[in-house]
């Protein structure tokens, strides 16, 4: 079935760009400019993903994140708001993903189809991961190259699980450090980074320049299942 769409943004250009660009990756597309309605349509058509405004006329929309995600809606915020602390309090409350406007529109499409790709129910029973250059097997906790096991440190793979078990959103380094090594840890981002580095020398065709697992300056990582 084709994905469904929400987009809530209330610039008539914003909004009419947003709607050709989606529409062009194939796309159905619903549209709402106040939160009220945004929330209405959420209700009345459970669409797939929404693309959030946080700039609205009747409420802030990182209220509407949170609610909108509570209805198992994926949501990917767009706003002019680029800072830090406006991203990760996004992602807190339940959003998938952040983009900045201005936009880039395949790049917004590319995100719009990895967290489409999160919502397959494979990832979602937490079943067997394409990894690209690997396999992960989570019931087994295993990881496959070819026939060979990829072996990890206790963390790194506990690491890998959550990122794959969330594959197409951001997850907070707060998020994973409290996650993977306990809440007394939740600013110890030194651990992690030495854990993803771990993780790209045996994942990445390329670790210096990862597709795998991306960075999210300042905010987190986010795990990009291949297209297939
Ligand atoms: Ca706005």
């Amino acid at each position: 079935m084709t994905p469904r769409v929400l987009i809530v943004e209330d610039e008539a250009q914003i909004l009419r760009l947003l709607r050709a660009a989606v529409e062009r990756g194939g796309y159905r597309v619903t549209t709402a400019t106040t939160g009220r309605d945004a929330l209405h349509l959420a209700r009345a058509s459970a669409p797939d993903v929404a693309l959030i405004d946080l700039g609205l006329p009747d409420r802030d929309g990182i209220e509407l994140v949170k609610q909108i995600a509570e209805l198992g809606v994926t949501v990917i915020v767009v706003s002019a708001r680029d800072g830090v602390s406006e991203k990760i309090s996004a992602l807190d409350l339940g959003a998938a993903d952040y983009v900045v406007k201005p936009f880039d529109t395949d790049e917004l499409l590319a995100r719009l189809r990895a967290a489409l790709r999160a919502r397959a129910p494979q990832a979602e029973k937490g079943g067997v991961i394409n990894l690209g250059t690997a396999i992960l097997d989570i019931e087994a906790r295993r990881v496959m190259q070819g026939k060979e096991d990829v072996h990890f440190a206790p963390k790194e793979y506990a690491v890998l699980e959550l990122l794959a078990r969330h594959a197409g959103r951001v997850i907070t380094h707060a998020q994973v450090l409290r996650n993977v090594w306990g809440p007394a840890h939740e600013t110890d981002v030194e651990y992690l980074r030495v854990a993803v580095r771990a993780l790209r020398q045996k994942l990445e065709p390329n670790p210096s320049r990862p597709t795998l697992i991306r960075n999210e300056p300042g905010i987190g990582y986010r795990l990009v299942t291949p297209e297939v």
